[in-house]
């Protein structure tokens, strides 16, 4: 990947992290192992990287869900209601529980991770930019982003950045009437009348004919745009989101970032694709919205997920069953046990084909199942068994499998100990086309037949 950045100058990549009202879903953690294998990748082929992520704890509203991100509740201010706690507490506690699982999958820490309500001067300053462009107007609920405005100023076209239209079929007619147009987007939101919000700032801004001090709170874009370019410049390399913000959030960071600067904001933009649950889609009011804890309930271990999205490309759909975590458990733990054979006899050679090859599968657009490949294939290799240890353990530090641990201990399902019984009958009986079958099946289960290692 070309990069503007020249080496030993710092990579700038950002990106936009969890909302701290929930729990993050193994959905969520997809996204976040992408750009973690990336950050690694780059620092691997010798760029030095500032990352930054964000930590969403105000303005992110439940409306994003049917479209339109500028109506409904705060979902920090929802979940505070319902837990009967404010919603600092509960930006605190789902923060916390985001870095417990953060670290379980061995995620690199970013240079740091910024909070959108440690950043609200930040945010008031860059939509007074914007107003004193001519880019803003004002409604009776907040100060909104003039989209016609932006396209007629800079020349840019808004639609060509965004995929909204097509999103938003659906969900209009609950679209605020006072907008002028279905693309503009709050920059700024009033409390409502009455309300007294646990999070709230006093703006320069007050709806039509209001008396007296107004408070308010920024819109969700915002932030992003405000600390991203605080940290990392009005123009810098990397963007990393899942693929829900390709059609709203993202146009219009690039959309008031560029309005206020007249510069380009990000020169890549990284789109993590979803992940799918026994082939549909997973939702918290769908049962299936698994975190860590419900993994780890069943005996998996985080790193088993990391190699489970690793099988996978950061850019395609994954299908996430319990049956492929079995695969991706075991799979692991055979890594691990092949490379601790290899320690004993460690020494300082490389062997470059394989590392070339491992760099050529990182290097095409993070191509980590090719990387695994890779692995596998040196591993099986008949290169000297100290060079399969330092290559290993070198590719590890991007892959973050912990491949030096011993092993975990698999326990073979009673299905598959069936299927092994019966396999070795019809193999005695001379049923050989048969017995191959049965071998398929297990090895598509993800255990292999002949490991005696793994099965004991
Ligand atoms: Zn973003
Ligand atoms: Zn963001």
């Amino acid at each position: 990947m070309p990069l503007d950045s020249a080496r030993g100058k710092p990579v700038g990549l950002y990106t936009c992290g969890p909302t701290v009202y929930d729990y993050a879903t193994i959905g969520n953690f997809r996204t976040y192992t992408s750009a973690d294998i990336l950050v690694r990748a780059l620092k691997y082929s010798g760029y030095k990287v500032k990352y930054i992520m964000n930590l969403t704890d105000v303005g992110h509203l439940t409306g994003d869900n049917l479209g339109d991100a500028d109506i409904g509740e705060d979902r920090l201010e929802k979940a505070a209601k319902k837990e009967r706690k404010t919603a600092w507490d509960i930006a605190k506690f789902y923060t916390k529980a985001f870095f417990v699982d953060f670290e379980k999958l061995n995620l690199e820490k970013p240079e740091k991770f910024v909070k959108a309500t440690d950043h609200i001067n930040e945010q008031v300053d860059l939509v007074k930019r914007l107003e004193g462009k001519g880019l803003t107007y004002r409604t009776s609920d907040g100060i909104y982003f003039d989209t016609i405005a932006f396209e007629e100023k800079t020349g840019k076209k808004y639609s060509e950045l965004s995929t909204l239209a097509r999103i938003k079929e659906g969900a209009r007619e609950e679209a605020n009437p006072e907008k002028r147009n279905p693309r503009d987007f709050a920059l700024w939101k009033f409390s409502p009348k009455g309300v007294k919000r646990d999070m709230e700032w006093e703006s320069p801004w007050a709806p039509p004919g209001a008396r007296g001090k107004v408070m308010g709170f920024p819109g969700w874009h915002v932030e992003c745009s405000a600390m991203s370019m605080k940290y990392l410049g009005e123009t810098f390399d990397i963007h990393v989101g899942g693929e829900d913000l390709r059609s709203t959030h993202h146009p219009n960071e690039i959309a008031q970032s560029e309005g206020a600067t007249g510069k380009k904001f990000v020169n890549y933009w990284i789109h993590g694709a979803f992940l799918k649950v026994d082939g549909g889609r997973m939702g918290k009011s769908l049962g299936n919205a698994y975190r860590i804890y419900d993994l780890e309930k069943r005996g998996y271990d985080a790193l088993d997920l990391r190699y489970f999205y690793l099988s996978g490309k950061y850019n395609e759909p994954l299908n996430f069953t319990w049956e492929s975590l079995k695969a991706s458990q075991v799979a692991l733990a055979k890594l691990r046990s092949l490379i601790t054979v290899h320690r004993s006899q460690s020494t300082r050679t490389t062997i470059s084909e394989y590392r070339n090859r491992f760099l050529q599968a990182i290097n095409d657009d993070l191509n980590t199942p090719q990387a695994l490949a890779v692995l596998w294939e040196m591993l099986k290799s008949s290169i000297p068994s100290s060079d399969k240890y330092d290559l290993a353990l070198s590719f590890d530090e991007v892959l973050g499998l912990e491949l030096s641990k011993s092993p975990k201990k698999v326990e073979i399902p009673e299905e598959i100990k069936k299927l092994i019984a019966k396999r070795s009958i019809l193999r005695k009986e001379g049923k050989f086309e048969e017995a191959d079958e049965i071998r398929k099946q297990i090895e598509r289960k993800g255990f292999n037949t002949q490991d005696e290692k793994i099965s004991r």
